[in-house]
């Protein structure tokens, strides 16, 4: 398609967006009066209009049955969990019984690192990314030491070449088979949280249990945000937090993969609890902890039943939208952005090098732009017009119109509140 850089160009866009009336289901921030342009659906979601209500409807429930409502509740609570199931499945591409929500993020990469990280003998190595997310980085060096090991030998990091800003998928193979038998896992970002790039999931899995090591992904840039068939391509276990793109609130609840092969393996450790426990028999107490045959044998408490209420409220509005209208809008929301910017390039001088792929396939909503010869002050500048990024040094901004509720007349906008940035400084 021949894009435009002009307002009605924009417009008529929208105009064609089969989606765009859910960006009124969403709350924006305002600045100067109105709705900011925003930019951050990587970092924090959008409440949804209908979260309250969830939360509300629970707030409810307590006040008017209190411990009842573990049972008769509208949702009951005692089961409230199983309610995620079915419709995450279908965002990362999983049977029911393969997802289930608990915890959060980091908190579950550590108990799934209980059942899938077990070096012994000459197999004890982990391979990452380099520079991968802070969390994971902490997570991974502590399961190491926490085993036994020096992180400095037993944690592999994948790395690009010099001068390039993504990695080569046959550079991650490549890595994968020179450690061989001494690998006992691979974990790895799905979506690389500063440049936006998709990993080839499915080869990387199958090159992982080729040489015989477990194979897990953090998704915490993909639910919600690219296309994923945990279950086709054999993935062992993953995990994702709900706040980034999938807009369930600050800080709530994870959502986790784990392979059913693995859900009657009666001899897999696990760290467990009640709420494992096979769910008729859970309220029996019984001494013996019998395991549901699911996801769910990895529950451990307990759900936080208010954290979950804006989780499900946003769950069911992908349920209704479905991941491939989202990914349709998607690809065509950040190729306008990155046509715009290529636009305002042109008059600001060559400033933007935007090191996303350019390839569709291998980038999901978010395009990583260095700001060549620009500051802070430019990020700071866009903030007070209303235009929300992130900031990483040097001098990366960060940009993900989440399809769900950025519009294509926002991007032209960005546009030129950019230009000016750059050409008035
Ligand atoms: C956002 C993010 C996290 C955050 O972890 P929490 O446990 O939810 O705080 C972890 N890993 C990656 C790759 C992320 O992008």
């Amino acid at each position: 398609m021949q894009f435009e850089n002009s307002r009605e160009f924009a417009r008529k866009l929208d105009k064609e967006d089969k989606i765009s009336k859910y960006r009124d289901e969403f709350i924006f921030p305002k600045v100067n009066g109105k709705d900011v342009i925003y930019f951050v659906g990587n970092s924090l979601g959008l409440q949804p209009r209908s979260a309250k209500k969830y939360v509300d409807e629970i707030m409810k429930d307590w006040a008017e049955l209190a411990v009842e409502g573990h049972f008769y509740a509208d949702k009951s609570w005692w089961d409230y969990h199983e309610r995620f199931s079915e419709k995450l499945a279908k965002v990362v591409g999983a049977n029911a019984s393969e997802v289930t929500v608990m915890n959060t993020l980091t908190v579950n990469l550590h108990l799934l690192m209980v059942s899938f990280y077990r070096p012994e003998g000459k197999r004890y190595k982990i391979i990452c990314e380099e520079k991968a997310f802070p969390s994971d980085q902490y997570m991974i060096s502590s399961q190491v030491r926490f085993h036994g090991y020096d992180p400095s030998d037993a944690i592999v990091e994948i790395k690009k070449r010099n001068g390039e800003n993504n990695f080569r998928t046959e550079d991650v193979l490549a890595k994968i088979e020179e450690v061989g038998e001494e690998c006992a896992l691979v974990l790895i970002g799905g979506v690389n949280y500063y440049t936006g790039q998709v990993f080839d999931m499915e080869a990387i899995t199958e090159a992982g249990h080729d040489i015989g090591a477990f194979v897990g992904w953090d998704l915490a840039h993909a639910a919600g945000n690219i296309e994923l068939k945990l279950s086709e391509w054999n993935v062992d276990f993953a995990a994702w937090c709900s706040y980034k793109y999938m807009n369930s609130g600050p800080g709530n609840a994870s959502g986790c993969f784990i392979n059913k092969k693995y859900h009657n393996k009666k001899d897999i450790p696990r760290f467990e609890g009640w709420w494992g426990h096979n769910k008729e028999r859970r309220f029996l107490m019984e001494p013996e902890f019998q395991p549901e045959v699911t996801a769910d044998a990895w529950q451990i408490s307990n759900a936080p039943i208010l954290a979950m209420a804006p989780y499900l409220a946003s769950l069911e509005m992908f349920d209704e939208v479905g991941m491939p209208a989202l990914i349709e809008k998607r690809n065509k929301i950040v190729a306008y952005l990155e046509f715009v910017l290529h636009e305002i390039d042109k008059d600001v001088e060559s400033t933007f090098e935007i090191i996303t792929p350019v390839d569709q396939d291998k980038r999901g909503t978010q395009l990583s732009v260095f700001l060549h010869g620009e500051g802070k002050e430019l990020f700071n500048y866009l903030m007070k017009q209303g235009v929300i990024t992130d900031w990483r040094e040097p001098n990366v901004i960060r940009l993900a119109p989440a399809p769900f509720y950025c519009s294509f007349e926002d991007m032209y906008e960005f546009g030129q509140i950019l230009k000016k940035g750059i050409l008035n400084k």
